[in-house]
């Protein structure tokens, strides 16, 4: 693919009438999208002054999209940041990001104090509605960065990978290629903008002349809503989680017969289940079902395996998938390359992993590395190839889990449920089911307090906790304990007790 943003901007030329987004109350076109965004990137032109990158604050609106595609208009970066991130944890990321602007969809929170300008979104309207003549591009190229997108990191300080053209580009070559992705189809937007699961939609999508169709969280949480929404979206290409696709489930009449438009199916940031696989063929036996592996740091996903009554019966656990075209997977284990069938850590190496973590150059060199000048990522996976080169997962060799296709590192929870005033000492451990997180359990040694009942200093210590963490990092179940056990040379015993909590 040439470069990504002319690439958009030519769908645009050619089928300007065509929609680009359609919710449940808008519909915009590609010429709408190429008009907001140049009309932005124009007014960006005049305001930024250097490199550094651009935040962009909402949900899934249109807007957002015209934001992206505008800062990426003007050469530099885009940070999404979903509008619901708790206030101390929008400060690390600024702290670590040192941005140069806010675009904010969404009003940005009064008490997020910055001395940086903020494009409110009444400035929004009135930029988009500005035409502008003779406007130049000066697009996002090569190794520039694309997107930097956060994600948990042990310490409590996110981590900001930084994704280039070419990453994306590379991710791009093998979505619409592999996966037989035609022009002009409708796709599920149902990821947070801040999730890069929600990149497997929208640059398909902008890139193939499709429409994205976004379900937001107000329809998601809405069960009669949601079931009754599904069938009248038209949808032909599915991208979630398998834990959202469990959710859809719970409707019995979600499949082939009642929703016959679906033709792909692309699940990625989670176990997909041996259950769910067989409930998806049963249901949709003429659609094409994928699961696809990769963390943020490799851009979305990096393997494929369609799903098929063969896979299930030859393997017990899903398979993750054969590697991408132009990329390479080693297996390690102690320095040492494995072979067939020997179990190690998934190391990535190819044109769509990153150059690093923004500004962090200790965890860049802890987890990223050059082999034959390709760069690599130590994914943190445990893994084997099959001798005909599928991928498969068996889980972690640290502590970071997938909750909800969430990722969050324990170590990071741990670490602000220490600053909440009730706790003196604290560890987050996951409850599994059929190999995926069910809840999080935090065992607390509390600091004395006057609380009569346990569930009212829980009541406090998650109200507080949330003032640090995403809603979905704070733990279902608060266990009370004296002192937290810890092993011979004086670690918390965090292995002993995962070992407790997921005795049968
Ligand atoms: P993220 O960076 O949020 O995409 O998370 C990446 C991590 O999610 C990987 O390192 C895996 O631990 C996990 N993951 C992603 N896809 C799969 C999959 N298909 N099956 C099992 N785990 C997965």
């Amino acid at each position: 693919m040439k470069n990504i943003v002319a690439t958009i901007d030519a769908l645009a030329e050619e089928f300007p009438d065509n929609l680009v987004y359609q919710s449940e109350t808008e519909s915009f076109t590609y010429q709408t999208l190429r008009q907001s965004s140049d009309s932005l990137a124009s007014f960006l032109q005049h305001h930024l002054k250097t490199k550094a990158p651009v935040v962009v604050y909402g949900e899934l609106e249109f807007e957002m999209l015209a934001a992206f595609l505008a800062v990426s208009k003007t050469g530099v970066a885009y940070i999404p940041i979903e509008a619901n991130t708790p206030q101390e944890r929008v400060e690390l990321i600024l702290n670590v990001a040192q941005p140069q602007l806010i675009i904010a969809v969404d009003d940005w929170p009064s008490a997020l104090e910055t001395e940086l300008t903020i494009v409110t979104p009444l400035d929004l309207q009135q930029i988009f509605q500005a035409k502008v003549e003779n406007f130049v591009a000066t697009p996002v190229t090569r190794d520039e960065n694309y997107y930097i997108i956060f994600t948990s990191g042990t310490t409590g300080v996110p981590k900001g990978v930084q994704i280039s053209h070419d990453n994306l580009s590379s991710f791009l070559n093998w979505d619409l290629q592999d996966f037989g992705i035609a022009s002009g189809k409708r796709f599920l937007s149902q990821a947070p903008y801040s999730f890069d699961l929600s990149v497997m939609s929208i640059y398909p999508a902008l890139t193939s002349g499709g429409t994205l169709v976004p379900m937001d969280k107000t329809i998601i949480n809405d069960f009669p809503k949601l079931f009754s929404f599904l069938p009248s979206l038209d949808l032909n290409i599915w991208v979630s989680t398998p834990s959202f696709m469990d959710i859809c489930l719970m409707e019995k009449d979600f499949d082939g017969e009642h929703v016959p438009s679906l033709e792909i199916f692309q699940f990625c940031g989670e176990e997909l289940t041996r259950k769910t696989a067989e409930e998806l063929l049963r249901r949709f036996p003429n659609a094409k079902i994928f699961n696809t592996y990769g963390p943020t740091e490799a851009t979305v996903a990096i393997s494929q395996v369609l799903i098929t009554p063969e896979i299930l019966t030859k393997y017990d656990r899903v398979p993750i998938g054969y590697v991408k075209e132009d990329t390479e997977l080693l297996i390690i284990d102690e320095d040492e390359l494995q072979l067939a069938d020997q179990i190690g850590e998934i190391v990535i190496k190819g044109p769509s992993v990153s150059k690093g973590y923004l500004n962090n150059p200790e965890k860049t060199a802890a987890a990223f590395l050059t082999i034959d000048g390709v760069p690599a990522y130590k994914t943190g996976d445990s893994g084997k190839l099959t001798v005909d080169g599928l991928l498969e997962y068996e889980g972690r060799i640290d502590f970071q889990v997938k909750l909800h296709g969430f990722r969050i590192e324990l170590e990071d929870i741990d670490h602000h449920l220490e600053k909440v005033s009730y706790v003196k000492q604290a560890t987050v451990v996951p409850k599994y089911q059929d190999h995926k997180v069910q809840q999080l359990v935090a065992f607390v040694v509390a600091n004395s307090n006057d609380f009569a009942k346990d569930y009212q200093l829980t009541k406090a210590i998650k109200a507080e906790l949330s003032q640090g963490v995403m809603d979905y990092m704070i733990p279902q179940k608060f266990i009370y304990v004296d002192q937290i056990p810890r092993t011979t040379n004086g670690k918390i015993d965090r292995k002993g007790l995962i070992n407790e909590v997921n005795r049968p």
